[in-house]
């Protein structure tokens, strides 16, 4: 936890420098694996041009280029079919020197997401939705997480903080971020044993829930859906939204916030991840981590 924007003392948790330590760990252990013959290879398959999907993506390669990861960008037309985008899964399937695949979500409204996601090899499913891996989790034994709620137990633990016997609450109940947490945050470890609430679009009375938790965790995409009133004081926020907002004044047109009210928020939480610089950051240390372990299973 570092000074930034001018919350010092209180705690803000730096995504940005936690994940940039865990990049200069993950930069030490591909120098190992390629030392003993093996490149870790990621494989991005990108549909489309949506600007924020480009966007993430080209944050995974960036990443993949400071750790040494050997990154492979397969990009297809938004009317790319079906059968095309599945055939290229196949490719990358067979070929030795991928050994983690990532295809970027929302895929356009023709192709069945789901079964992109199956055709993927659970055994480089480094994204963690395959169902393989889905079960994996749910029942506490070895696979690939999902990305950006692996990151959160990781980011509060090397803030210096626990977990163990919190209420955690999260908001939101998607396959990628909600329910894959829920699963993470109640098995037993350090990185979990948690009491986990997951409240969504149908929880009645809201505030009443959220303002039992030790640890909160919003995932909604609804821009400042969290009010100070909503939070236990010195409760650990963490922000897992990114919300664009309008702003005449930014270079863009707009800027980024999150799904907390961080001005608030920030007033009475014990500790709190930024947006900007929280969670997002971790997403791609995470897939790296993945990348380098799918790697060392394969070798
Ligand atoms: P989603 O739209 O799939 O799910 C949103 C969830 O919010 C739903 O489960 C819904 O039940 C819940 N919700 C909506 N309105 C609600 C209400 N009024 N009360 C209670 N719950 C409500 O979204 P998602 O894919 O889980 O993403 C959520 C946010 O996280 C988005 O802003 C997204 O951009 C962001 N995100 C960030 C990262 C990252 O790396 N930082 C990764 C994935 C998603």
């Amino acid at each position: 936890m570092t000074k930034r924007g001018g919350l010092w003392p209180r705690k803000l948790i730096d995504g940005k420098e936690i994940a940039a330590t865990i990049r200069a760990e993950i930069k030490e252990e591909v120098a190992g694996l390629v030392s003993a013959g093996t490149t870790p290879g990621l494989a991005v398959v990108l549909v489309g041009e949506n600007p924020a999907s480009k966007a993430y993506v080209g944050g995974k390669i960036r990443a993949c280029n400071e750790t040494g990861i050997t990154s492979i960008l397969r990009s297809l037309p938004d009317d790319v079919s079906e059968d095309d985008l599945l055939d290229v899964v196949d490719d990358l399937n067979a070929d030795n020197d991928v050994h983690g695949i990532l295809v970027q979500l929302p895929l356009p409204g023709h192709i069945d997401e789901a079964l992109v996601i199956e055709r993927i090899r659970p055994d480089k499913d480094v994204d963690g939705f395959h169902p393989v891996n889905v079960g994996r989790m749910m029942v506490g034994i070895d696979g690939f997480l999902p990305c950006t709620p692996a990151g959160i137990p990781e980011l509060i633990l090397r803030s210096g903080l626990t977990l163990s016997g919190k209420h955690a609450v999260i908001i939101g109940r998607s396959n990628i971020v909600g329910k894959p947490l829920m699963n993470i945050l109640i098995q037993k470890g350090e990185r979990g044993n948690c009491t986990v609430t997951c409240c969504h679009s149908g929880t009645a009375d809201l505030g009443a829930i959220t303002r039992q938790a030790d640890i909160l965790i919003a995932a909604i995409g609804v821009a400042g859906f969290v009010t100070a009133d909503m939070v236990k004081p010195g409760a650990i926020v963490i922000d897992v939204g990114i919300n664009r907002v309008d702003d005449p004044g930014a270079k863009r047109g707009y800027r980024l916030v999150g799904d907390v009210d961080f001005e608030a928020v920030s007033a009475i939480a014990g500790a709190i991840t930024p947006v900007p610089g929280g969670v997002g950051p971790m997403t791609i240390a995470m897939l790296m981590k993945n990348t380098v372990r799918a790697a060392r299973i394969a070798s």
